[in-house]
């Protein structure tokens, strides 16, 4: 029935699909979001954020989170807690099928984001919650007085590396090159640690154990020498993968999976944008995230007036 369908779906509730809300919310369109989980997506494992304009001391990753939630609901977002498990968008109304029936949607902005990549080596998955982790918020505490091994090289092996520092008694930063990706300010934060030693041009090959994690297997990739490292717990923060599979190819995605959009938020599909990590582009931040959210909205609405 007509009257059932909404002006816009957001699929995905972290800072991206919040900000959409809440400028679709301050519109007074019809529009709900659909979050699986809690409503703050990656942005809810980050310990500390000091790099979102306007907390000069920084804040807590759930506390940005909670608030942007709070500030969207208090404009009338409608949140749904479903799960997408499809969509059809080439017509009007687009359809979005959801663990809880289909709801119809004259636009679409997708931000469901990304997730961890995976190492992919023997051990990984069977030890995932008895040592392996891709969450130093949730799992750390796990490893108080411990030795703790940190996989990646990029801001988010650095950050979290630094904040498991707070709980393991060494903490072992295994990067496959001889230089760090992350954030130069990170990486003398790193360098700089008495409790992180960085184990250069290594790639972690098994994790091993018997009940729970007792080490890693690890090959240096320039003289292909292998050791063993005693840990008990395995941290991997690898890079991420977005989260596109509930699309089964509608949209034009670049080669990495991410969702190609034009400078509007644009999708390949009209009527669909998308925003945050999803989307393909070189910055992921909270702070792009946001901006690309209400920048998608304000096309939505565009595409809704006919403009
Ligand atoms: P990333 O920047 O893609 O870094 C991934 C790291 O993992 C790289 O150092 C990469 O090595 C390494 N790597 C990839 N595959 C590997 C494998 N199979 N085995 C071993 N190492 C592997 O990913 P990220 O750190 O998750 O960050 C994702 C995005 O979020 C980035 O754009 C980042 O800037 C952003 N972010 C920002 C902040 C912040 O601003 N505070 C915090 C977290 C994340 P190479 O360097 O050799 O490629």
């Amino acid at each position: 029935m007509e009257k059932d369908i909404l002006d816009i779906a957001i699929i995905g509730g972290g800072p991206a699909g919040l900000t959409a809300g809440l400028y679709a919310a301050r519109s007074r369109l019809k529009v709900v979001m659909l979050e699986k989980l809690a409503p703050g997506g990656q942005v809810l494992t980050t310990e500390w954020v000091e790099n979102y304009p306007g907390f000069p001391q920084g804040v807590s990753g759930p506390e940005l989170m909670e608030s942007m939630h709070q500030q969207a609901e208090r404009f009338g977002l409608v949140i749904q807690r479903h799960q997408v498990s499809g969509v059809e968008l080439a017509n009007s109304p687009k359809l979005i099928h959801t663990s809880a029936g289909t709801l119809q949607a004259r636009a679409v902005i997708i931000c469901t984001g990304a997730q961890p990549r995976k190492l992919g080596v023997e051990g990984e998955r069977s030890f995932t919650g008895k040592g392996v982790s891709y969450c130093a918020t949730c799992d750390g505490p796990f490893f108080t007085d411990l030795p703790i091994v940190v996989v990646g090289g990029g801001d988010t092996a650095v950050e979290e590396g630094l904040y498991l520092t707070k709980f393991g008694n060494k903490v072992y930063l295994i990067h496959r090159r001889d230089q760090l990706r992350a954030t130069k300010l990170l990486q003398e934060r790193v360098l700089a640690n008495p409790k992180i030693q960085v184990v250069w041009d290594s790639v972690v090959t098994a994790v091993q154990g018997s009940d729970l994690v007792e080490g890693v297997r690890l090959r240096n990739v320039k003289t292909g020498q292998e050791s063993e490292l005693q840990a008990s717990g395995v941290f991997v923060f690898v890079g991420i993968e977005p989260v596109t599979e509930f699309l089964q190819g509608q949209l034009e995605l670049d080669k990495n999976g991410f969702i190609i959009t034009d400078r509007e938020m644009a999708t390949s599909r009209a009527g669909v944008f998308a925003a945050g990590d999803v989307s393909a582009k070189s910055l992921r931040q909270i702070v792009t995230a946001v901006g690309e959210g209400a920048a998608a909205e304000f096309s939505a609405e565009r595409f809704l007036a006919g403009c």
